[in-house]
């Protein structure tokens, strides 16, 4: 104490100097001198802090750690700041404590150490730190309500937009089926005006000759129109056949009457009537020994399918050549397989050939409606089978139905 009181003057002007708070202390930790702003600081008046040990500056719950700091630090004297990074508390003369800002200089007067410790109270600055952290971690969290408000719109979006496509995509398909069908109408009045044409008017030409022969020995005659006049509206008939076995199909009333019957039965049915439209030179092979092949299906639509193979062969294959049906048979399908050497069907429509109304450009000087194959087609889906084939222009082709030996519905 004496030492300082020797420049008290000197040092109380220098002390007052400096903005920080300004506390000295000795070797013992003892507080040898304050300035205004320490005793400000700390809430004292006057000497009030002289002789007191540093402890009374200090919350009591960090008087531990500071013995052993300011202790070390005044052992190994060195000029150094407290308080960086690690928290700082001062005691004020009230009880409340606040954080502090510390750097200690250690000096000597003769033999005898001192520490002058300039203290900043930065409550100020902390409680900026703390609204800068509160003022972040709020940002934080309204960033991540946000986020989520976002992501749940995003969703929201997604969701929507899936929806716009799924609804979009079934009115791109009801209007191409609507297209389709319309191709469809506009196809099948093209055919039926092209179709109804020939044989209706053959069928007039040969009522007015009918009227022209009047003589008895005519009569040879008269039998060749009511011929042809059959026969046309025979052919006109099927075709309406045709169309109502179409609606049937189309409308799912089709009802199939399932009974056990000897195949061989119904492939000579087939070919007994073909042989009356076979070209000059034309011929139907097909086994003789098939005895054993039962089949249990609709037997009319066997007969239909069959006939409709056997037909187009006949039609789309030229003199002179032969028509082979071949079975196949195995525990569960039998397999009729009808070939021709005809004009064969081109690459390019192949993949069309069971559409409707569908008819191959070589195809075309024939009579036909493109609804055969497609009905053979649709049949034999209902009750479980299938139809096939492999054709080359030209060169002829072969179609193939596999039958389920018992169809069941
Ligand atoms: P249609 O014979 O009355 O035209 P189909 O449905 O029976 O109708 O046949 C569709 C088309 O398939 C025919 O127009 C023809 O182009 C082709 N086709 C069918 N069978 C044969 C065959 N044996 N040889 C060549 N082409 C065929």
């Amino acid at each position: 104490m004496k030492v300082f009181e020797k420049d008290n003057a000197i040092l109380k002007m220098l002390s007052e100097a400096v903005s920080e708070g300004l506390v000295i202390i000795d070797g013992n930790q003892t507080i040898v001198s304050t300035n205004k702003a320490a005793e400000d600081m700390f809430g004292y008046a006057g000497k009030e802090l002289l002789g007191k040990h540093l402890d009374i500056l200090i919350p009591k719950n960090y008087h531990h750690s500071h013995h052993t700091y300011v202790g070390e630090f005044i052992t190994d004297a060195d000029k150094r700041q407290m308080g960086h990074g690690n928290n700082l508390f001062g005691l004020r003369k009230n009880g409340k404590t606040f954080p502090l800002e510390a750097g200690l200089n250690p000096f000597q007067i003769k033999t005898k150490v001192f520490v002058m410790a300039l203290v900043v109270d930065i409550t100020k600055r902390k409680e900026q730190e703390q609204r800068i952290l509160d003022l972040n971690s709020d940002l934080e969290k309204r960033i991540k309500t946000r986020t989520q408000e976002l992501e749940k719109t995003v969703d929201k979006l997604e969701f929507e937009i899936i929806k716009r496509t799924e609804a979009e995509n079934k009115i791109k398909q009801a209007l191409k089926r609507e297209k389709e069908l319309n191709e469809l109408k506009t196809k099948f009045l093209s055919m039926v005006s092209h179709e109804f044409k020939t044989p209706l008017s053959g069928i007039l030409t040969s009522t007015i000759l009918l009227s022209k022969y009047h003589l008895t020995e005519q009569q040879e005659k008269r039998d060749k129109h009511i011929r042809t006049i059959s026969e046309k509206v025979h052919y006109l008939n099927n075709i309406l056949n045709d169309f109502l076995s179409i609606e049937r199909l189309d409308t799912g009333k089709e009802n199939y009457n399932m009974t056990t019957f000897k195949l061989s039965k119904v492939i000579n049915e087939v070919v007994y009537n073909a042989n009356m439209l076979l070209k000059s030179g034309q011929n139907i092979h097909f086994p003789s020994e098939i005895d054993d092949y039962q089949i249990t299906m609709d037997e009319k639509i066997l007969e239909l399918s069959l006939s409709n193979l056997v037909h187009n062969a006949i039609k789309y294959s030229p003199e002179d050549t032969p028509i082979e049906i071949d079975l196949e048979k195995n525990k569960s399908h039998i397999t009729i397989h009808v070939k021709d050497y005809g004009i064969g069907i081109p690459l390019n429509a192949q993949k069309n050939i069971f559409s409707r109304y569908f008819r191959a450009e070589n195809a075309l000087h024939n009579q036909g409606t493109g609804i055969g194959l497609n009905i053979v087609q649709g049949h034999l889906k209902n009750i479980g089978g299938s139809i096939h084939f492999k054709s080359e222009e030209n060169k002829g082709s072969i179609f193939t139905l596999i039958l389920p030996i018992n169809c069941a519905l």
